[in-house]
């Protein structure tokens, strides 16, 4: 097994060809069109499938439309695509400037007094001594009792997060932990770029003008810039928002989450990093949307996702600003549009659209490249079956959709359960009634103090995220009876020594070292560079 894997990702490991020659793929030649993370992504996938280099992939990429080079942040299942590549931290990591990731800390979404923040933490086998307390203590305080039901003070990554410390406990620490990574994303392209076409990707630096379709409505080829001409048997569309082939060329219907996901757009700018690297991001809500704060060993990347329909793009440039203490300093600012929502099929015809073109749901939970990670990997286990057809396409579609609907609920939550009234921003994210059913039942059954166990077995609601997401969220915001109605608890309701938790957690977090001094043993030069200042 790899130095990276765990045992939470443990079946994900390098893989190891069979001897001899490989089997024929059921296609031979697919074009992946588009050079940002989720091309290159997708190709390596590719590449590395069961078919070897029986299976021809190129990527086509314009010289003249640049990669959205933001999205800094992921989830832990990132994890499982660098350990199924064979690549190991050591090598990707400080190629670039990655830090590790506990989960996200959130500021300012709640006003209710003791849940002004909270963490969102990655989960750790400890929690399997932690969770059934905490899950307890918010039942009781759900049914009225005075009981602490903060998740805070139950994780043992916020711990982590809290005290920069890096998720990589000692060896001799008996529990495994899961963790994610932040990373300049201009760099992981340039990285993933190179290791594709070490493993045998061809890739064709050529803007594309055309799509030609054949008679039944297929993809036949591209029409590339200068009068070249690119055919295969399947394209994989990663042009980002254009959504140039699953979109415009294959018109695919798009479904908007507009009505209850507002924000549409972004502004981005770096600081520098010094002192302790935190291991964890920070999402801060601001008046019109919320900024992330994201540590690099190389800078501190900024942005604010905000709504234009209540606040243009020079408001919450200059709110960023005065908040980073750069109001008066000329670090540019990127500008982004944001297209939230999804296709109705991410696989259409002889096409698989991944990454910005097949949806975005905003990056509030940084869940972007594991989208594109879980379509590229079904899309290549699909293959693998050997499995082209209409009910493998129907199921595919179903499967990225329903990741798409469950995910989306939970970001929904955050703005649904705010209680800022500071900007009608935030009144009118309270206030908003489009609801899926799914959503509209799991937070009914929170009010009522049901247990939301059974119905996310089920699958009835909460798709898309685990048991613990959803209780830090909802416990995490305060969504619990007014303070002021509380009672003393039963005996049976305080039953939990929460001194005894704290003491684990204390205990527990002297395996885990100094996250900045992790880093620097990972490679020393990178974090000598650290107090650089990014230029976009
Ligand atoms: C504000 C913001 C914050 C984000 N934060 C996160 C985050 O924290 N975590 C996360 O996982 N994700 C995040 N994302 C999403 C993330 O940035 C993307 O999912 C990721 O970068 C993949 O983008 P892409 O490859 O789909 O598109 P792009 O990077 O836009 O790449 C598009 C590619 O298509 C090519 N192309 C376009 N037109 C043509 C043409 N005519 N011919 C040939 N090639 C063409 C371009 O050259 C380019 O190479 C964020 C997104 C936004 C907007």
């Amino acid at each position: 097994m790899q130095e990276t894997s765990t045992l939470f990702n443990q079946n994900v490991s390098a893989r190891v060809r069979a001897s001899g020659e490989p089997p024929a793929p059921p296609i031979s030649h697919v074009v992946v069109v588009g050079g940002g993370t989720a091309g290159w992504m997708t190709a390596l996938l590719l590449a590395n499938s069961k078919f070897g280099e029986r299976l021809r992939v190129t990527v086509l990429e314009s010289p003249s439309v640049g990669i959205i080079g933001v999205g800094e942040g992921s989830t832990p299942w990132l994890r499982g695509f660098f350990d199924g590549l064979g690549i190991e931290e050591r090598e990707w990591m400080p190629a670039c400037n990655a830090t590790y990731k506990s989960g996200i800390r959130f500021e300012a979404w709640s006003t209710r007094p003791g849940y002004e923040r909270y963490f969102h933490p990655f989960a750790s086998m400890l929690d399997n001594m932690t969770m059934p307390q905490f899950v307890h203590n918010v039942h009781a305080r759900l049914n009225g009792a005075d009981v602490d039901a903060h998740p805070d003070r139950f994780f043992i990554a916020n711990k982590v997060a809290r005290d920069g410390l890096a998720p990589k406990p000692q060896r001799s620490f008996p529990f495994d932990i899961w963790y994610g990574y932040h990373f300049d994303a201009g760099l992981l392209g340039g990285f993933l770029h190179a290791k594709a076409l070490q493993r045998g990707v061809t890739h064709v630096a050529r803007h594309m003008d055309a799509v030609t379709l054949d008679e039944h409505g297929d993809i036949r080829s591209l029409a590339l810039e200068g009068g070249q001409t690119l055919a295969a048997d399947f394209f994989v569309d990663c042009t980002g928002f254009a959504s140039l082939l699953i979109g415009k060329a294959l018109q695919t219907p798009w479904v908007s989450f507009s009505d209850n996901l507002f924000n549409d757009a972004a502004v981005a700018m770096p600081t520098p990093i010094d002192g302790p690297i935190p291991s964890q991001t920070v999402s801060t809500a601001l008046r019109h949307g919320w900024a992330w704060k994201i540590p690099l060993t190389s800078r501190h990347g900024n942005g604010y996702v905000y709504s234009s329909a209540f606040c243009c793009a020079d408001q919450a440039e200059t709110e960023l600003r005065t908040r980073l203490g750069l109001l008066d300093s000329d670090v540019p600012a990127r500008h982004l549009k944001m297209r939230v929502g999804r296709v109705t099929r991410h696989w259409n015809r002889n096409c698989v659209a991944v990454g910005l073109s097949q949806g975005f749901i905003e990056p509030l939970e940084a869940t972007a490249l594991l989208f594109v990670q879980r379509t590229a990997a079904s899309f290549v286990e699909a293959l693998e079956q050997g499995d082209l057809g209409e009910a493998a396409r129907a199921a595919f579609n179903d499967r990225v959709n329903a990741q798409f609907e469950g995910t989306r609920d939970y970001i929904v939550t955050h703005y649904k359960t705010n209680t800022r009234t500071d900007t009608e921003y935030w009144r009118a994210n309270a206030s908003n009634t489009a609801l899926s059913d799914p959503l509209r039942t799991l937070l009914g059954a929170w009010l009522a103090a049901r247990p939301l166990v059974p119905g996310i077995a089920k699958g009835t609601f909460g798709k898309g995220y685990p048991t613990m997401s959803w209780y830090c969220l909802l416990a995490g915001v305060g969504l619990f009876p007014d303070a002021a109605s509380l009672r003393p608890p039963t005996a049976q309701e305080a039953r939990h020594d929460l001194a005894a938790i704290d003491n684990l957690i204390e205990r527990s977090a002297l395996n885990f070292p100094d996250h900045r001094a992790y880093l620097a043993d990972i490679a020393p030069k990178v974090v000598e560079r650290s107090l650089q200042m990014y230029q976009w």
